[in-house]
């Protein structure tokens, strides 16, 4: 398997990170996920566009231009043949004797490595369980930033719930994922979180909000309480690699009837239409 270290294409065995990188002491870094539908990268100007924008909010600088890190992105993807799956991609402010202050003089350090991952057919049309979670992130979840402990640590308290997924709440308010936006849809109108500070902008939310516009549903873009949220008539998730995963229950309540919704299959339809890879949901 092929691994991009900068600019370069490097066996996985011959990777070295120092000591001190900045990503491995404090997380100080940024990544993206980008996923490949039949050899190709879907919606990279999107996700390249993202990358340099948390990378210029944290200030670090990118060392090339979008059109050298798409193709890198690209090569990396045809070097290691993945047909369905992703990239990940990181970029760290690089190693310096450890101190909180950015180092006068680091080198970003770039890693980027593929993976092959099938649609999750199963869970999109069954739905999952999810569990509400106090969101205790900081106030810049619109950075992607390495630092997913808030994330990491809400996605375990899920999971040990039997639950596929938190849903994060500041107080009353309803505002994402660990790892994906969320959606509550009530008579035709699809409620989801404004993307502020408090949320990660998805790129995945941003074809949905397309979508929607494309198939006559109206979106509000308010912030659904938790009691608004259990009385939807239909509620999902939507992220890179999950695309849109009804929610059929959260904290033990039923949303709807407790199977995937007509809109959310609707939306799942037209997501699906947009990847050229015929009908399999
Ligand atoms: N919010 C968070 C916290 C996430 O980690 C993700 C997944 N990257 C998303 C939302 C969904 O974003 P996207 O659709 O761009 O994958």
């Amino acid at each position: 398997e092929w691994i991009l270290h900068n600019d370069e294409f490097i066996q996985e065995d011959k990777l070295t990170i120092s000591k001190e990188d900045r990503g491995y002491q404090f997380g100080d870094g940024i990544y993206e996920v980008i996923r490949v539908y039949g050899g190709d990268l879907y919606t990279a100007k999107e996700h390249i566009d993202r990358f340099y924008d948390s990378a210029e909010k944290v200030k670090i600088v990118v060392p090339y231009t979008k059109d050298v890190f798409h193709k890198l992105m690209y090569d990396l993807v045809e070097k290691n043949e993945i047909n369905n799956g992703q990239v990940y991609v990181q970029i760290t402010r690089g190693s310096y004797v450890r101190q909180h202050q950015f180092p006068a003089d680091s080198t970003p350090v770039v890693v980027g490595y593929t993976k092959t991952v099938e649609r999750p057919l199963e869970l999109m049309r069954n739905g999952v369980r999810a569990k509400f979670i106090e969101d205790m992130r900081w106030l810049r979840c619109d950075i992607k930033s390495l630092n997913l402990l808030g994330n990491v640590m809400a996605k375990q308290e899920a999971h040990e719930s039997g639950c596929f997924e938190a849903v994060l709440h500041r107080s009353e308010m309803i505002t994402e994922g660990s790892s994906s936006n969320m959606y509550g849809i009530k008579e035709n109108v699809l409620y989801t979180h404004p993307a502020t500070n408090l949320i990660l902008d998805g790129i995945t939310r941003r074809t949905i909000l397309e979508l929607c516009a494309e198939l006559g549903i109206n979106v509000q873009q308010t912030p659904m309480t938790k009691d608004q949220a259990l009385q939807m008539d239909e509620f999902f998730m939507s992220s890179t690699t999950a695309e849109i995963i009804p929610l059929i229950d959260i904290d033990g309540s039923k949303i709807g009837d407790g199977t995937r919704g007509a809109l959310t299959e609707k939306l799942q339809k037209a997501f699906e239409a947009r990847l050229n890879l015929g009908v399999q949901i």
